[in-house]
């Protein structure tokens, strides 16, 4: 996905290096350069404008080390800059001390919250957890077919309502969701939410009102990052309107230039978590800030 951008930011990195000592001048121009790079990459314009202020500051002060010459100087700069807007640290999943945990997810539909569902159910029971599935999206007709089976094929239970009884309650879906993971012994429930084509105001109260009834230990808001700009906006919507504990980033193996999606963790404040990158279960790992750092940096 960030192909366009780390053969930029490669190449006008490398222009730097052969020479002894970098100017004011060097700076600026590298920083100019890089500044396309990422606007051309889709990252949001504040973002980008703080991360060049940055480097331009640090790259113009005196942090002077022996071991490294000048170019080597700005490009551990950029990295460092480029760990600290995906978040610095790796920011682990918070569950609680008294099990069932509870994991809610949220975003627009087609985001890729049900895949994301089976992924995370995967990966939690291949460490040892008993995940619970519990299907709330009840807008799409298809949705909680959908979440048994990403569901069976995670090997982990879900639960849904019965059908026939019309379109239901997604929150009274979700409270006795609960009361199962605790009857049946299940340590984390996932709550998957109804999803619309674009932010509207019933689909932010329904996810507000079931976040109350279930008091999630994490709401994870679900991004595709080939959304582009659109990804800011609605990370945005759904801060304001649900809130949110932490993102996934969804599609990370499309072609589009991603950047927005990179932007999400600074606009928001909230830490980027998971980040998922195919359609089969598998795709999927802890998303590690210093690791994407690298693969842009190339
Ligand atoms: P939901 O509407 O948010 O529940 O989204 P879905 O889970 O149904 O996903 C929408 C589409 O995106 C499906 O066709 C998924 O197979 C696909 N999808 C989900 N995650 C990924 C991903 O990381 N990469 C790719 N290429 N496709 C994905």
């Amino acid at each position: 996905m960030f192909d366009t951008l780390s053969d930029r930011l490669t190449s006008t990195l490398q222009s730097l290096r052969g020479k002894g000592k970098l100017t004011d001048a060097d700076i600026d121009a590298t920083a100019r350069e890089i500044r396309i790079a990422l606007l051309e990459a889709d990252v949001a314009l504040p973002v980008v404008r703080q991360f060049i202020a940055q480097i331009k500051q640090r790259a113009k002060g005196a942090e002077v080390s022996a071991a490294l010459n000048p170019a080597q100087q700005v490009i551990k700069i950029v990295n460092e800059e480029l760990v600290a807007i995906l978040g610095g640290e790796t920011r682990r999943l918070a569950l609680a001390k008294n099990p069932p945990s509870v994991i809610m997810l949220a975003g627009l539909q087609g985001s890729g919250k049900t895949t994301l569902a089976g992924k995370l159910a995967l990966w939690l029971r291949k460490q040892g957890h008993a995940p619970l599935l519990v299907a709330c999206d009840l807008q799409r007709p298809n949705a909680v077919t959908q979440l048994q089976v990403v569901g069976e094929r995670a090997g982990v239970a879900t639960f849904a309502p019965e059908p026939g009884n019309g379109v239901g309650d997604p929150v009274d879906v979700a409270r006795r969701g609960i009361d199962e993971a605790k009857h049946a012994q299940h340590d984390i429930v996932i709550v998957d939410t109804a999803g619309r084509l674009g932010v509207d105001e019933e689909l932010m109260r329904q996810a507000a009102d079931i976040r109350d009834a279930v008091q999630p230990d994490e709401t994870l808001f679900v991004v595709d990052a080939m959304i582009g700009q659109d990804a800011v906006v609605t990370a945005e919507a759904f801060r304001d309107g649900v809130g949110f504990t932490g993102v996934v980033l969804t599609k990370l193996d499309g072609d589009a230039r991603g950047g927005a999606a990179l932007s999400v963790r600074q606009v928001t404040g909230q830490p980027i978590l998971f980040a998922s990158n195919g359609e089969k279960l598998e795709d999927f790992d802890t998303f590690h800030p210093d690791r994407m750092a690298s693969r842009i940096l190339g």
